[in-house]
């Protein structure tokens, strides 16, 4: 088996973010998360409350706001930890928690600002919702990648199945999210989109539905995820009232080796698991153990001779796996956000 250290070999073949940022930059650049303390709009009433179903309610703790350092300081802390981890000398601003376009285009300009202005920030990977996306926004950010600073968009989308997204009250349809798509990628800025894999209701057909479509919609970058229930959810609730199947990890990473040998090879793949701490976490218990799953992944494609878009008949266009998945560094939180928002 891989560990940490073997994926920079030409071991296995797939665009990941750490390969394409290392194609961007000459220093090392590592992701910092950030809490620029926004909210949720299907939290706070305006589209929804309660949340998705998977979404973790701790994370929406009230006092929370009164803990979180500067974004200034949680980014030069990141940067400490960056460093002395992987040797990074330059970072992305990561604003993870909650939906960072959710605000007055008067407070993002001057939370973004805030980022931008540290030493050693090249820039912005933002996450949000598709409906909270819009054309003021889109342009700020816009500006700024014409000022040369590497900016990312990341949408949580999920599933591309109008019912799926109902069940699991996203709050949005996919339309909303290919209009998102359009009004980002018409302004020349590149979108992340993340998936959940093994959603209650779904099977391989529908999953495979979603890569597909998500991919035609034009998204520039993947995340993936499988489904894990965390304590505290809409959907601990359900599952613990009637369960439901959950992938088992062989299934999970077999799915995973289909999507990526589908997948062509100009998608970056900015992620290819998940996981949540064993406090939080009710099932599947292999959801705790991110290098295991990582490392099925690496046996299972070489024992396929695959790579990122094979089964297209493409060639191989990229030469490392290194870092299958850049992990942000968080300051504030402890731990990262269970699954996307
Ligand atoms: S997952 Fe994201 S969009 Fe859904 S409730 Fe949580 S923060 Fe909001």
């Amino acid at each position: 088996m891989a560990d940490k250290g073997e994926y920079g070999l030409n071991s296995i073949l797939i665009n990941s973010f750490g390969y394409y940022l290392k194609q961007r930059f000459p220093q090392r650049v590592h992701k910092v998360t950030v809490d620029a303390g926004f909210t949720c709009p299907n939290r706070d009433g305006s589209k929804g409350r309660g949340g998705c179903s998977y979404c973790n309610n701790k994370s929406f703790n009230p006092n929370r706001r009164r803990e979180i350092p500067s974004i200034g300081q949680q980014i030069e802390a990141g940067k400490i930890v960056v460093k002395k981890r992987t040797g990074a000398t330059r970072v992305l601003a990561y604003f993870q928690a909650y939906s960072n376009t959710y605000a007055p285009l008067s407070d993002l300009e001057d939370r973004y600002a805030q980022a931008l202005a540290c030493p050693d920030v090249v820039g912005l990977s933002i996450s949000t919702r598709p409906d909270c996306i819009d054309a003021g926004v889109v342009e700020l950010l816009g500006s700024y990648r014409d000022q040369g600073y590497e900016i990312w968009l990341e949408l949580g989308l999920q599933s591309v199945h109008d019912v799926t997204l109902k069940r699991i009250r996203r709050g949005h349809d996919f339309a909303t999210y290919a209009q998102a798509v359009r009004l980002i990628r018409a302004r020349g800025l590149p979108v992340c989109t993340h998936l959940i894999l093994g959603l209650p209701g779904e099977n391989r057909n529908m999953m495979m539905q979603t890569l597909d479509r998500v991919t035609d919609t034009g998204t520039d970058g993947l995340k993936f995820h499988p489904l894990h229930i965390v304590r505290q959810t809409l959907l601990a609730h359900e599952w613990k009232r009637k369960p439901f199947p959950l992938l088992v990890q062989h299934e999970y990473v077999g799915l995973v080796c289909d999507m990526l040998e589908r997948i062509p090879p100009r998608y970056v793949i900015h992620r290819l698991t998940g996981t949540a701490s064993q406090d939080m976490l009710l099932a599947p218990s292999w959801c705790t153990k991110k290098w295991s799953v990582l490392n099925a992944i690496h046996a299972e494609m070489q024992r396929r001779s695959a790579h990122q878009g094979c089964a297209h008949g493409g060639e191989r266009t990229t030469r490392t796996w290194q870092l299958p998945e850049t992990d942000p560094v968080s300051c504030t939180l402890g731990k990262s956000i269970p699954m996307p928002g």
